[in-house]
């Protein structure tokens, strides 16, 4: 069978030992011991090897103080573990109650952990007040424990269902294969706890079944009872109590699984936030991307391209529904000057100037762009050229009326088209585009209305400048 070491006692014992004592363990520096390999949170062997759990830290403690080693003689379970030690393969069992039937072979230190045991059921089982008055009922119990060897003797009624492990009898319960188990407090929250059983329910405490967990140590060593005993005395409640804390607060999973499921929601976050950082900042860009592919830089208004589109947009809704559909083209007069006259920054904020007075001109279903250089085209859907050229007149009206700056006089000549029937972007542009020209070779600060249809050039002038 493997030994393993377990605790490395140092040299100095912490409390006092008689002669003796003393003597007993220089002879013997090291003590054999047998644990309940399943026993979570008070004792058990993780997958490692290791030994731990509340038992197995207030056994280094003992051990430390009473300048032992202990060496863990490897077992299946509780029931090997008390067959080793009654065969004498291991001097101790670390955490275990006294019971008549263990006196026979052991003898025991003085308490270190006192627990309560209660009485678990599913949540529709009535509290039980007394358990002799219950009968034959099922009763779930791991193997070996002294609860059984106590229960058989008090409650022979009692039907009892031994179980391999701690959480086999709350599984056994919990799927209504037994109607109780009785455990310790602090092992029954833990592994209703950690197992999620949240059908079941402490039902009730039987007097007198308390855990009073204590180091059993066999008969033939009463100096090392001697020795243990003076260690477990002088734990204090704070070391007792943060050593339980340690196991029992809130842990369900051992600590190296919570370390890794933090590492895990860690870099799941940093990938999360990360990729929403980027996503948003992928969206901006794009946002920004389509908006400066369709803005013109100076003005802000629609560009060529953008204009375009809407266009073609817009002719194919006015054929489809023969809706009337009207072009503007704006051109700042003699604006060659102005930049002569200010230089082009200045002609710029003109520019600038200008486009707002547009926008501010035109009517919510209109679209605006900048043409290109000091032109500047204007869609409108379902207008007519009588009304199109009513609004470009009112627009150059303004402009007039109020310039941009007293000192700077700007007019504005236009070019009015309508859509004909049948007719392409090109020729209503042309159209638009003539009448423009028009409206220059007439002197300016006018409107032009081209004739419908009249991709021949016909244009009128609607009014002449004031
Ligand atoms: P017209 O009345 O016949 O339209 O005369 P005009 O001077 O306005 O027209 P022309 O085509 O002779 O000159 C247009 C001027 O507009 C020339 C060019 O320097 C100026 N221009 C074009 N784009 C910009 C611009 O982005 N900024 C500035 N400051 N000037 C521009
Ligand atoms: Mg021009
Ligand atoms: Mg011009």
């Amino acid at each position: 069978m493997a030994i393993w070491l377990l605790v490395m006692g140092s040299a100095r014992a912490d409390v006092a030992l008689s002669e003796a004592e003393q003597r007993y363990r220089e002879q013997h520096p090291e003590a054999s011991l047998c644990v309940d390999p399943d026993w979570v949170p008070f004792e058990s062997v993780n997958a490692r090897g290791e030994y731990e759990g509340i038992a197995a830290d207030l056994l280094r403690l003992v051990a430390e103080r009473a300048g032992l080693r202990l060496r863990r003689v490897e077992t299946r379970d509780w029931d090997e573990s008390l067959r080793a030690s009654q065969e004498g393969r291991c001097q101790l069992l670390g955490f275990l109650n006294q019971s008549p039937d263990r006196d026979a072979w052991l003898i025991f230190t003085e308490p270190m952990f006192t627990d309560v045991n209660v009485l678990i059921s599913r949540e529709e089982h009535p509290f039980v007040v007394d358990l002799a008055a219950l009968g034959a009922v099922r009763l779930a119990l791991p193997r070996g424990t002294s609860i059984e060897e106590r229960v058989r003797r008090q409650f022979p009624d009692i039907q009892i269902v031994l179980t391999d492990s701690e959480a086999q009898a709350l599984a056994l319960v919990s799927q209504r294969q037994s109607e109780l188990t009785m455990r310790s407090l602090t092992v029954a929250a833990y592994t209703i706890k950690k197992e999620g059983w949240f059908n079941l329910k402490i039902a009730g405490q039987v007097a007198g079944f308390d855990n009073q967990l204590r180091i059993g140590v066999r008969k033939d060593q009463p100096l090392l009872r001697g020795i243990l005993d003076k260690a477990v005395a002088s734990l204090t409640p704070e070391e007792i109590n943060t050593i339980i804390n340690r196991h029992v607060s809130i842990r369900v999973e051992t600590p190296t699984d919570y370390r890794l499921l933090g590492q895990l929601a860690l870099v799941f976050a940093v990938i999360l936030l990360s990729n929403l950082f980027w996503i948003r900042r992928l969206r901006r860009l794009n946002r920004q991307l389509r908006h400066d592919a369709r803005t013109d830089v100076l003005t802000g208004l629609a560009n060529r391209s953008a204009l375009n589109q809407y266009f073609q947009a817009c002719l194919e809704q006015a054929g489809r529904y023969s809706q009337p559909l009207a072009v503007l083209i704006f051109d700042l007069d003699h604006f060659k000057r102005v930049n002569d006259q200010l230089g082009h920054l200045q002609g710029d904020q003109v520019l600038q100037g200008v486009a707002e007075r547009l926008r501010a001109g035109v009517r919510g279903s209109d679209f605006l762009g900048r043409w290109g250089g000091e032109e500047f085209l204007v869609i409108c859907p379902q207008t007519d050229a009588r009304q199109a050229g009513q609004l470009a007149q009112r627009i150059c009206d303004g402009l007039r009326e109020q310039p941009l700056s007293p000192a700077l006089p700007l007019t504005l000549s236009v070019g009015v088209a309508q859509l004909a029937p049948g007719e392409g972007a090109d020729s209503l542009l042309q159209c638009a585009d003539e009448a423009l020209y028009r409206a220059k070779a007439e002197g300016r600060d006018r409107v032009c209305v081209a004739a419908p249809g009249a991709a021949a050039g016909l244009a009128t002038s609607v009014r002449s400048a004031g």
